[in-house]
């Protein structure tokens, strides 16, 4: 180890930094969000420092050059941040003289502290340090921490931090109380404070340091939405809830990559759906959902797309609901946002649509049952979540009741996929389309204005029939 990692409490300590510049007011801005004083001596200095020193605390601004004699023992750190090599050094050899902790800005020989890359999640932080070897590999590595810290953790550690004293005393010995927290961070509670329902959270903990001998594992499910396709649309929270989860019931339209992902070891149930061949029934599904989170399982009911859009997660929650199981929903992106931005079609536009439509056509005894005076009115789009059956059922009736023949019509299939193929056509035209060439579910329709944009802003798609 190069050097001993300490946390260091800075509140109400003066800082002197010496330099009026950029990195000086980097420098400065962390002295002070650690509740530190500034002083500077620079003989120039950007405006937005020279305020910042005047606004927190009693900082002072020295307008002049650097003298030895401006070292000055009540200092607890002196951060040289000039441009002059020989300055920096005078500085950080009167430091050493005096005592005095010192960090000189790019040049780590001279250093007594350096300051790391840090992911702050207050009371949480992060510090990173490459041992001055590549500051880069150090914001690298921030980087990718604070895309896995959830914001909510640093409320999370408040909310504990509050009850610490309160858990010894219900708790006396060590090794009780660390089970008693490690169960308390794996549960509902902590779900309760990450998405932001902190007073739920907190009356969940009181609850359980109450009863904390009878705090088991309680059983929760988590509705998720998995995104349209591409394993990368899938959301910070809901690759978080997935990882945690030791059950995980999914849908056909779920991404493979996404489970491929996980580690090994949860339980992979398979529900998907098919037009005409349900696997496994609603009812089937939402008991499965209950027996597990029933067992105090960590369940993930993972669906394609979004869990309220077309995808009946209403009535499963409805039905968790009912049986007391705790849950909560993921919102994922949605098939019609993915293929839409990914084939390069705006939902809506200023000069083509002003509203959207998300609309489910399914056939049933050979028609399909639509407002289609509504459908037909000016200036929306429409997206058709649907099989082919109906399509061409559907493009009829839009054009019976208004709609141009040439409005143009999108199919896209397999959208956000490496797979994805749009066939630009219009309403009177696409039913000829779709006997000529061999397409593959699922597949998403949009009509309207905007799909004329496609072939200005797509950027994605494989291939372009029309
Ligand atoms: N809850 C899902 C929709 C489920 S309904 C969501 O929010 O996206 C299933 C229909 O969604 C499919 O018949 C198809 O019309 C559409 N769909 C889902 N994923 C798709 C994709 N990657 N490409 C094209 N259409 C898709």
């Amino acid at each position: 180890m190069k050097y001993l990692p300490l946390m260091h409490n800075f509140e109400r300590k003066t800082c002197l930094i010496v330099g009026g510049g950029k990195v000086a007011l980097r420098r400065a801005k962390s002295v002070l969000a650690a509740g530190g004083i500034v002083d500077v001596i620079a003989p120039t200095c950007l405006p937005e420092l020279f305020d910042l020193v005047h606004q927190y605390k009693s900082g002072q601004y020295k307008n002049g050059q650097y003298q030895a004699e401006d070292i000055d023992p009540r200092y607890a750190l002196v951060i040289a941040a000039t441009n002059d090599r020989q300055i920096n050094q005078a500085i950080a050899q009167q430091c050493k003289a005096k005592n005095i902790l010192v960090n000189v800005v790019d040049d780590s020989s001279l250093c007594d502290v350096t300051f790391p890359a840090i992911v702050d999640r207050n009371p949480i932080l992060v510090a990173i340090s490459s041992g001055s070897a590549s500051p880069q590999f150090s914001k690298l590595l921030r980087e990718r921490i604070n895309t896995f810290i959830p914001n909510g953790y640093g409320k999370l550690a408040e909310l504990f931090g509050r009850y610490r004293k309160r858990v010894k005393s219900s708790i006396p010995k060590t090794k009780d109380r660390a089970v008693f927290w490690n169960k308390v961070v794996h549960s509902y509670i902590a779900e309760s404070a990450l998405s932001g329902n902190l007073e739920q959270a907190e009356a969940q903990l009181k609850g359980a340091i109450d009863n904390h001998e009878k705090l088991e594992q309680c059983g929760e499910v988590y509705l998720i939405g998995a995104g349209p396709g591409d394993p990368d649309l899938l959301t910070l929270r809901a690759l978080r809830l997935l990882q945690q989860s030791e059950v995980i019931v999914y849908d056909r339209l779920v991404a493979p990559e996404i489970l491929n992902r996980l580690e090994q070891g949860k339980d992979l149930i398979y529900v998907g759906k098919q037009r005409a061949n349900h696997s496994v029934a609603q009812p089937q599904i939402n008991e499965l959902l209950i027996r597990y989170a029933s067992q105090g399982r960590r369940v993930a009911r993972l669906k394609g797309g979004d869990p309220f859009i077309f995808g009946r997660g209403g009535e499963e929650i409805e039905n968790l609901a009912a049986h007391n199981i705790p849950f909560q929903v993921i919102p994922g992106i949605t098939a019609a946002n993915g293929c839409a931005s990914y084939a390069g079609i705006p939902l809506t536009h200023r000069d083509h649509a002003q509203s959207v439509r998300f609309v489910t056509g399914q056939l049933q005894n050979g028609a399909v049952n639509l407002n289609w005076a509504e459908l037909t009115a000016a200036d929306q789009t429409l997206v058709f979540y649907m099989g082919l059956q109906g399509l061409p059922i559907i493009c009829e009736n839009l054009i019976k009741h208004g709609a141009a023949t040439n409005t143009p019509a999108a199919l896209i299939e397999k959208g956000t996929t490496l797979q994805q193929k749009v066939h630009i056509s219009t309403l009177e035209e696409l039913a000829a389309l779709l006997e000529s060439i061999e397409i593959h579910a699922p597949t998403l329709t949009i009509v309207g204005s905007v799909v004329n944009l496609h072939a200005s802003l797509h950027w994605f798609n494989k291939s372009v029939s029309s």
